[in-house]
């Protein structure tokens, strides 16, 4: 299923730019992002001199979804609604109570604080889990830096281990066990192709990487292409996103059997580049920006940079929305007992007022028993929908609840999927169900003053 925020008439796309990791190839992100925290951990005490206890700690997924917040300066894991306002949150593995939670965060949270780091990608779920983790030693007394110093600390070793080739060998020894095999994506791919779009890749990994995984996720599926690489018209590797839409850096030209690089002048020929940028490519490209779909799962790399700077259409993969839409599924009469028991309690707040509204205007006391009746009856929802709120939740995350929603409102993830992601969806080979000349238009939303 494709979800729509805004208009897209695929008939009028005539290049369709495509990121790789979580895009068009899947990660068994569990396993990836366990392996990745055993590497932090091993680089924080090799290189940061962190306690060797913490060899000790234990990688849980659950304990983080994407579209956190860390907030470095007092430790906390936060999620917030779309304007910016607390609405969870954790210090290392303890939920903080409501009361104080509001207590510390009265006014909005700033996104551009230093001292705050987002969680974005399913990359970062490894980075947030070692922080609570660290959050919880620290406060058991473990010597460790500050609050902090800890998230950048952190925050080095994962960036380190994704550029000195540890994850990057792990998976070319392993590659079955982190890298899922989608026959569904080529072929959704080779049939966008058929409809005359010019589709190619652009990804911040590099050469040999992306070779890797295209070799194994791409080739054995193809049905009309010998290659992965002849499917796309330009391969963009090493791309720097998201500098590559903000600066202006040159295209390298690189040679598919020695990697080797070299400058490259001129027009951009089909071909496999590092670097580049954006306006290059759009000027070569000889299309309007709103001419070119750029589809990725990075919601500030792939989609907000992008459409801070250029008018491309975009699209986000999130792919932990299969789970979420599952839970929504699943749960339909719990929300529908919610919204029933939410209405009796309005109408019980409203005899309670009416009883009021006797003693202020009419001077009419309030009868005890007719009270006590109703703030009975009141307490028995009350419990109903905490109970049934419970339920509810377990069928999300645990921890967190669900990555697009948070409490009634709209989450800080959803509020920026919804303002600069064209359209979402949780595979790639979602498009498939659809013509390559469908026109996606969104409901009309309604607004409070709207509804009946
Ligand atoms: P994409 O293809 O644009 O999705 O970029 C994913 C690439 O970025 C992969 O090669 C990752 O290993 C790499 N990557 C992800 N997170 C980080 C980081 O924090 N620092 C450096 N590289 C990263
Ligand atoms: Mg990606």
């Amino acid at each position: 299923m494709i979800y729509i925020n805004r208009s897209l008439n695929l008939k009028k796309i005539k290049a369709i730019g495509l990121d790789m990791d979580y895009t068009i190839v899947r990660y068994n992100s569990k396993a990836y992002e366990s392996f990745t925290f055993q590497q932090i951990v091993k680089k924080l005490i090799e290189i940061k001199k962190y306690p060797a206890e913490i060899y000790d700690l234990h990688f849980d997924y659950d304990l983080v979804i994407q579209g956190l917040v860390i907030d470095t300066h007092r430790g906390n894991l936060l999620k917030l609604s779309r304007f910016g306002k607390v609405k969870q949150a954790y210090h290392g593995m303890r939920p903080i109570p409501f009361k104080d939670q509001q207590q510390i965060y009265k006014n909005i949270i700033d996104l551009n604080d230093e001292h705050i780091q987002s969680l974005d990608t399913a990359f970062s779920v490894s980075n947030g889990v070692l922080y609570a983790l660290l959050i919880e030693k620290k406060e058991q007394g473990m010597a460790l830096p500050n609050f902090h110093q800890l998230a950048i600390d952190v925050r080095e070793m994962v960036d380190l281990a994704h550029r000195d080739g540890t994850l990057k060998l792990e998976v070319k020894e392993n590659i079955e066990k982190y890298i899922v095999q989608d026959p569904e994506i080529p072929a959704t791919l080779e049939r966008l192709k058929k409809y005359g779009k010019k589709i190619f890749i652009l990804t911040n990994s590099d050469f040999n990487y992306t070779k890797l995984l295209m070799d194994y996720a791409f080739n054995p599926f193809l049905k009309e292409h010998k290659t992965w690489s002849e499917l796309f018209f330009w391969v963009i590797t090493a791309s720097q996103k998201p500098h590559f839409f903000s600066d202006r850096a040159n295209f390298l030209k690189v040679d598919p059997d020695t990697a080797l690089m070299s400058n490259h002048q001129g027009h951009l020929a089909s071909g496999i580049y590092q670097g580049g940028n954006a306006l290059k490519l759009q000027t070569d490209l000889g299309l309007q920006g709103d001419e070119i779909l750029y589809l990725g799962d990075h919601i500030y790399g792939d989609v907000v940079s992008l459409k801070k700077t250029f008018n491309w259409r975009t699209g986000l993969v999130l792919e932990p929305l299969i789970e979420e839409l599952e839970g929504i599924n699943k749960s339909v009469e719990l929300q529908n007992t919610i919204v029933k028991t939410m209405m009796e309690k309005e109408k019980l707040e409203d005899e309670l007022n009416k009883l009021y509204e006797d003693e202020f205007e009419k001077g009419k006391k309030v009868e005890k028993k007719k009270l006590d009746k109703l703030f009975l009856k009141t307490e028995g929802l009350n419990n109903t929908i905490s109970s049934t709120l419970k339920l509810f939740q377990s069928h999300f995350n645990p921890h967190w609840g669900e990555i697009m929603r948070a409490g009634q409102e709209e989450s800080r993830f959803a509020g920026q999927v919804e303002k600069y992601a064209c359209i979402y969806m949780a595979k790639i080979s979602d498009l498939k169900e659809y013509s390559p000349r469908a026109y996606f238009r969104p409901a009309k939303r309604i607004l409070p003053h709207e509804r009946m």
